[in-house]
């Protein structure tokens, strides 16, 4: 049985790291850390999850957007391990929406994404994925790539007037 892991919260150094890039995919440690963040992420009704963010400075993140608690409109998918992530390209629209993160409790801002990214990165079987994200999904990505080089949500806000805590955040979707 997997536990979760302990989350990094912000003031934590490892948060504000360049994270190395993934050698070895076949690892056995590198296995059981993305199934550990697999858990961890849905134990905290995350839909996403950066291996700095448990205090593992690699590049390698989780996206599992779904429905939850915290996210109760995001789509469904799998979860699924991006190991070495970059973005190829950049569609031309940027949007502002509602983001939170599990290094940042209690709190939600309105944070201008690129609507479309193509991107690529290795999956935990060691293949590389190009793919085009858009909109929530395409949102995760940008985030967790953040996480990868030391940067929050936080850091790409244009106001502390988009800043929230949660409970103004659920007066704001709930009406
Ligand atoms: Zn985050």
């Amino acid at each position: 049985m997997i536990d979760s892991l302990e989350i990094a919260q912000l003031g934590n150094p490892i948060l504000r790291q360049q994270a190395e890039p993934v050698k070895k995919i076949t690892d056995k440690k590198l296995q059981e850390l993305i199934d550990s963040l697999i858990k961890t992420a849905a134990a905290a009704n995350g839909v996403g999850i950066a291996a700095p963010q448990v205090s593992q400075s690699y590049r390698l993140f989780i996206v599992a957007s779904r429905p939850n608690s915290r996210y109760p409109n995001a789509p469904s998918m799998e979860p699924t391990a991006m190991i070495n992530p970059k973005i190829v390209a950049y569609g031309n629209e940027i949007v502002k929406d509602w983001e939170g993160c599990l290094s940042v409790p209690d709190l939600r801002g309105l944070v201008p994404r690129y609507q479309t990214v193509e991107v690529e990165y290795t999956t935990r079987d060691g293949q590389i994925q190009r793919q085009i994200l858009t909109d929530f999904v395409a949102r995760i990505f940008q985030h967790e790539l953040d996480h990868l080089n030391g940067l929050v949500f936080l850091d790409r806000i244009e106001s502390t007037q988009d800043l929230y805590t949660e409970q103004e955040y659920r007066k704001l979707i709930d009406n």
